[in-house]
């Protein structure tokens, strides 16, 4: 069949699509799409827009968990990946050193404040924390790590072994021996683990994103890297949702005031084209790796540095600057925070409002009115996702806005809009939310069209 022809078939039904897709890739995850009436066909996606077949416009408020930082296919992103594909330039020869891996190499370490010097180039964020994994013990001579509770940083075998949630782990066998979970936010728990030298590395988010957009006070996270330093644990800051803007500066661990060894970047830094990711760290530990000729491949990856990724990210760190995007997540940020705080203030399940940049999260909780808490924990009851589901379900389908629960903890509603949206389309996302808090409120529609969506799952 020629490639012509296989294009005519995509064109003329997004359905034989989608049963292949079915078929052959993952049919549970087209038949969960469906029960929460989320199956769409998207055709165009725009900066934070997106478009479906049938027509109909959303706005993307959850931006491919933190992916989309420049938007959905920036013009000038693609137009850098053309002129790369044009160039018939060494995208894959792998005998040689890519400069254009220096130089996006150059200016992450640059953005990244300095002391950061070298960069291993991966294809995701569980791959760039599995070489920070290695490197650490590499560096420390050490195997423990430590993690904290609520922890996401990735499904791969070691980067699972450090996953503050046991649903990820389970029927997966057992894990890297050696990785402990320290409770969250406690000194003590950490200061005794590392007074022991056992560790090579402690692993955090400076803002724990899966586990609900979760603040570590700028104390404790002062005393971890002088704790860190001062028993000689690798300090690594999995910024893979965080950083590049998201929470406003380069780093989140820029504004919360701590210097990581290493830091793991990914998602965002390829402007959600092409797969990337970048592990920073200091020159020591890039010498404890690669320290001789004989290692100085030790640990490589056969796609990191190609051509189109690097040239993705470099367009990609344009785009930031030449927009602004660190003020513009910042500015915007502010502004969706008060407004949310100011439309959801009253209500009786709002727990809290919080985040940073446009790195926001809107904690629910069970309610006091006892005629919507007995739906409230009827529906815990049959999965504790169903309630953040349905707040999603509706959020979709009846405003037109995408958003998603966070992954480690259902009652927190994650919205992290493209730091390219305007005011007027974070003026629409808090309206949106406003409105759906509102009939959760009010209406038992929301409550019996939650249970006609439990059976549905219950009969799958
Ligand atoms: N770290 C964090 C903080 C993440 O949120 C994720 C993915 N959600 C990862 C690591 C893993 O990244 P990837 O899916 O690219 O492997």
């Amino acid at each position: 069949m020629s490639v012509g022809c296989v294009q005519q078939q995509a064109h003329n039904g997004t359905s034989t699509a989608t049963s292949r897709y079915q078929e052959n890739v993952n049919p549970q995850w087209v038949r969960l799409l469906s029960v929460l009436r989320m199956k769409v066909q998207y055709t165009r996606c725009l900066g934070a827009e997106l478009y479906s077949a049938e027509g109909r416009r959303y706005l993307d408020c959850f931006s491919g968990y933190c992916v989309h930082n420049t938007g959905h296919n920036h013009p000038y992103v693609i137009g850098a990946l053309k002129e790369e594909l044009d160039r018939y330039g060494p995208a894959m020869v792998q005998t040689h050193a890519l400069e254009l891996a220096g130089e996006l190499a150059a200016r992450l370490c640059a953005q990244a404040g300095g002391r950061l010097r070298k960069v291993f180039f991966c294809s995701s964020g569980s791959e760039g924390v599995e070489a920070a994994i290695k490197f650490a013990r590499a560096h420390t001579g050490r195997d423990a790590l430590l993690f904290l509770e609520g922890a996401f940083h990735g499904l791969t075998c070691g980067a699972l072994s450090l996953m503050g949630s046991s649903f990820w782990r389970e029927g997966f066998g057992s894990l890297l021996p050696g990785a402990e979970q320290l409770p969250f936010g406690s000194l003590e728990a950490l200061r005794a683990k590392l007074t022991t030298g056992r560790y090579a590395a402690l692993f955090l988010e400076p803002i724990q994103g899966e586990a609900g957009i979760r603040f570590l006070s700028t104390a404790y996270l002062r005393e971890v890297q002088s704790l860190c330093r001062r028993f000689g644990t690798v300090l690594v800051a999995d910024e893979v949702q965080t950083g590049l803007h998201r929470t406003g500066s380069f780093l989140a661990s820029q504004q919360l005031g701590i210097d990581p060894d290493i830091v793991v970047l990914a998602k965002a830094l390829s402007g959600g084209l092409v797969p990337s990711g970048a592990v920073l760290m200091t020159d020591e530990i890039y010498d404890s790796v690669y320290g001789s000729l004989q290692r100085s491949i030790i640990h490589t990856s056969t796609y990191s540095e190609n051509a189109l990724a690097m040239r993705a990210g470099l367009a990609t760190l344009q785009v930031m600057v030449a927009e602004c995007l660190g003020d513009r997540s910042s500015r915007l940020g502010v502004l969706l925070l008060q407004s949310l705080r100011e439309k959801l203030t009253g209500f009786d399940m709002i727990k809290d409002v919080r985040g940073l940049g446009l790195f926001c999260g809107v904690e629910f909780g069970a309610p006091t009115q006892l005629r919507l808490r007995i739906p409230f924990e009827g529906f815990l009851r049959i999965h504790p996702g169903m309630f953040g589901q349905m707040v999603v379900m509706r959020l979709f389908n009846e405003m037109g806005v995408l958003t998603q629960m966070c992954g480690n903890n259902f009652l927190v509603l994650k919205i992290a809009p493209p730091l390219v949206a305007t005011e007027e389309q974070i003026d629409e996302a808090v309206s949106a939310v406003r409105h759906v808090v509102e009939m959760i409120h009010s209406s038992m529609a929301f409550w019996s069209d939650a249970l006609a969506m439990a059976r549905r799952v219950l009969n799958i």
